[in-house]
């Protein structure tokens, strides 16, 4: 069964790019009718932060992902153990004691000599009494032996990759404190949960290159990869744990509607036009992953709330019936919906319904005194203004905005809002 998961590291608050991610694994799991995990990937205790792992929860339960299992790479320390036992029995992974001085040294005169800063494996050469020596001072760190042959794999979105293992460094799996690292966990998980497909940020392609060999060094398949272009500010800057303005808890704080930016990421960075969804399974329908460029592509905050206000005007009140303001009935909803930027600004026409002062010009105060005096009983219904106006109009010879701007001030207390025919039933002054 296709199975896709999300992996985030719970050491900051997720991003745009990030939950580019998400949404791209939980389409292409869901187009498949297949599984979606959430891994929380926090064998880095020092960085992992418990808020940080229920703020990432809380992000995507706000988009409409759901997923269909949860794992934690922190309880699952004694597999991770068990996997690189088996590789050091087949002679795949080998101790270092490098420091990162002398590390940083090296990369330091293979970058002035012009050659790419691959790691030399002087590990490998050391003698038995020389590695007892380093032993006796201190814990190893330790690599996987790569082998010397290309790694090939046909990307979801950049098309076939081939990277020699010689561009590559072996990658070091347990540091010296015993801390297993992403790229060993990440390769145990995704085998033992049957991940059928990965989809990541093009930043981890070495990654998935030097991953390949460990699948197989393990015994298992490979997973499909598919690496999309990073996402950045509008700026062209990274984007960051940190981000401000782009961070999803800012974009919904600033009302950005969750269906607007699910509809954003299924389909910004891509070769078709973003268009309106209002839910993943709607998304998934037509979900095509080849149709991302590998090309970098931009995030504007702004973009995004014009879209949301666009899809926020023509809501179906099932999308906002659970966050919309107290008091807020579907009836209202529908009555101020095209004057909506935000959810939360139903809640200010709420108050003016139910009383706003009103605003009367000098020069209108006759004419609304005596309209007012033609207000039809209660209850009012969609007609009424329609009623009222004509009748008015009639009497006073007004008409157009001398006729109806000095009403909807009265009744308002704003020059500008939702049609009145659809408003007055609510109002309750
Ligand atoms: N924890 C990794 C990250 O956040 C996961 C990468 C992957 O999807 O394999 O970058």
């Amino acid at each position: 069964m296709t199975t896709t998961r999300f992996a985030p590291s719970p050491t900051g608050a997720l991003h745009l790019g990030n939950l580019r991610t998400a949404v791209l694994n939980a389409l292409v799991a869901r187009a498949a009718g297949g599984r979606f995990l959430l891994r929380i990937d926090d064998t880095d205790a020092a960085r992992s932060e418990e808020r940080f792992v229920e703020a990432i929860r809380a992000d995507l339960r706000w988009l409409g992902l759901d997923w269909d299992g949860e794992a934690r790479q922190s309880q699952r320390l004694a597999t991770y153990e068990a996997a690189a036992e088996r590789l050091r029995a087949a002679g795949r992974l080998y101790p270092c004691w490098e420091t990162e001085g002398e590390l940083a040294l090296m990369r330091r005169a293979l970058l002035n000599a012009k050659k790419p800063p691959v790691y030399d494996r002087a590990a490998l050469r050391l003698s038995e009494a020389e590695k007892a020596a380093l032993a006796a001072e201190r814990p190893p760190h330790w690599r996987f032996r790569l082998e010397e042959r290309a790694m090939e794999w046909e990307d979801g979105i950049l098309g076939p990759q081939r990277i020699a293992a010689s561009a590559v460094s072996d990658p070091v799996l347990i540091r010296e404190d015993g801390q297993f690292l992403y790229t060993l966990c990440s390769v145990v998980d995704d085998a033992e949960m049957g991940v059928t497909d990965v989809v990541r940020g093009a930043d981890h392609v070495t990654n998935t290159a030097t991953q390949i060999q460990i699948f197989e060094a393990l015994g298992a398949a490979s997973p499909r990869f598919a690496h999309h272009a990073l996402m950045t500010g509008p700026g062209g800057e990274k984007l960051s744990k940190r981000a401000g303005a782009l961070s999803v808890a800012s974009l919904r704080e600033a009302g950005v509607e969750p269906a607007a930016l699910l509809s954003w990421l299924a389909r910004s960075g891509s070769s078709r036009p973003v268009e309106p969804v209002w839910s993943v399974a709607e998304a998934a329908a037509d979900f095509d992953l080849s149709v991302f460029s590998p090309a970098p592509s931009q995030a504007s905050a702004e973009e995004i709330a014009q879209l949301s206000a666009k899809m926020l005007r023509e809501a179906p009140w099932e999308a906002v019936a659970t966050r919309a303001p107290e008091g807020v009935t579907e009836a209202f909803f529908h009555a101020v919906r095209p004057n909506l930027d935000r959810l939360e600004d139903a809640a200010d026409w709420l108050r003016i319904a139910k009383g706003a002062p009103a605003v009367i010009a000098p020069e209108d105060a006759e004419f609304v005194a005596e309209a007012l005096a033609m207000l039809p009983p209660r209850p009012w219904t969609e007609t009424t203004w329609r009623e009222w106006t004509d009748a008015v109009k009639a009497k006073s010879g007004r008409k157009g905005k001398a006729l109806f701007l000095p009403l909807r001030r009265v009744l308002t207390g704003r020059s500008h809002g939702p049609d009145m025919g659809a408003f007055m039933p609510f109002l309750e002054r």
